[in-house]
């Protein structure tokens, strides 16, 4: 099979693509590295059945050339990040919704099966916990330009299924709930390789708010094998899945272990969100999924718990530093 994934740079991107070469597909990569980077995709690049084109999707020409070439599109392309979404609310708008359109209508064209990557940020503050794919989203104003994130998500996900409903493209919405593993970045925000960074150079751990919102983190790899899995049901197609662990941690936990197992000596330093984020920064106290529906579809479930997850951030982080 020939994939082409949009996003393909980035952390999630790069390691789908690396699982899909294992597999003896083709693989092709489009990618502006916004937030992507070679980095991640170097050590694919001498595979024959591996091609990347640095360029965005908004370039319509190329992203339509592109999709003519292949059986399947995973879109993963979009403004990700908390820290890049409050600082950067148009630009995470706009990439989202109008790079999700610009895929779903050149799949459109060849009737191309496509994956849309979403995100549990769409649940926002609900405290229906855990989440499940059919309960209500529920969003704070418009004022605080973190929610810009989750409704961008939520055309995403809202044109993918108009998509199946009025055209018959087969599509299918995944919500991937916090993602994580080795190599993914801090610039972002994200705070699994921030503690352990700041644990390992034995600066403060920055707990942002009181450390009581929890959320689940899951493998990289996990998440990968689902993905892959997912395209080869049928009845998958006009669906929304979850995809993500149920081992809830909060962030004073998470500070408590990243710390124990670096063997670090960083104390925990409490930073208010208003300044970590912004003045009308709201964050998400709880954040679990139910993940009956993709694992009753699939048999998956995550095989890496949290602390194996820690074990090897820590050491892939270890392994870069200086001797
Ligand atoms: N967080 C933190 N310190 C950091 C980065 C993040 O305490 O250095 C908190 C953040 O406020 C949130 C949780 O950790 O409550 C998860 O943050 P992340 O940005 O990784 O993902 P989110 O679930 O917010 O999308």
């Amino acid at each position: 099979m020939r994939v082409l994934i949009t996003g393909g740079a980035g952390f999630i991107g790069s390691h789908l693509a690396g699982d899909l070469l294992d597999l003896g597909h083709t693989v092709d990569v489009i990618d502006d590295l916004s937030t992507g980077s070679m980095d991640n995709i170097q050590h694919l690049t001498d595979n024959p059945n591996f091609s990347v084109e640095i360029d965005t999707i908004a370039n319509v020409e190329k992203l339509e050339k592109m999709v003519a070439k292949v059986d399947l599109v995973y879109h993963l392309a979009a403004a990700v990040g908390v820290q890049l979404v409050v600082e950067r609310p148009l630009y995470t708008i706009e990439a989202n919704i109008m790079g999700t359109k610009y895929v779903l209508e050149a799949c459109d064209k060849y009737k191309t099966k496509v994956v849309i990557a979403s995100t549990s940020e769409v649940f926002g503050k609900s405290l229906d916990v855990p989440f499940r794919e059919d309960g209500d989203v529920l969003l704070g104003p418009t004022t605080c330009s973190r929610w810009s994130y989750a409704a961008s998500k939520m055309v995403d996900e809202f044109l993918a299924l108009a998509f199946y409903q009025e055209r018959k493209l087969p599509a299918i919405v995944v919500r991937l709930f916090n993602t994580v593993g080795p190599k993914q970045t801090g610039r972002y925000g994200m705070v699994i390789p921030n503690f352990v960074r700041q644990a390992l150079e034995g600066e403060s751990i920055t707990v942002f708010g009181d450390g009581t919102q929890s959320r689940c983190f899951c493998h990289v790899e996990d998440v990968c094998r689902a993905l892959v899995a997912i395209v080869d049901k049928d009845e998958a197609y006009g669906q929304v899945y979850n995809l993500g662990t149920t081992e809830e941690v909060t962030i004073n936990d998470l500070a408590t272990r990243v710390i124990a197992l670096s063997g670090s000596t960083s104390e925990i330093k409490y930073v208010p969100f208003a300044e970590a984020y912004s003045a009308d920064f709201e964050d998400i106290a709880r954040r679990k999924p139910d993940n009956t529906k993709i694992g009753n579809l699939l048999g998956w479930a995550p095989q890496n718990n949290l602390d194996q997850i820690l074990t090897a951030v820590i050491d892939h982080e270890r392994s870069k530093q200086p001797n």
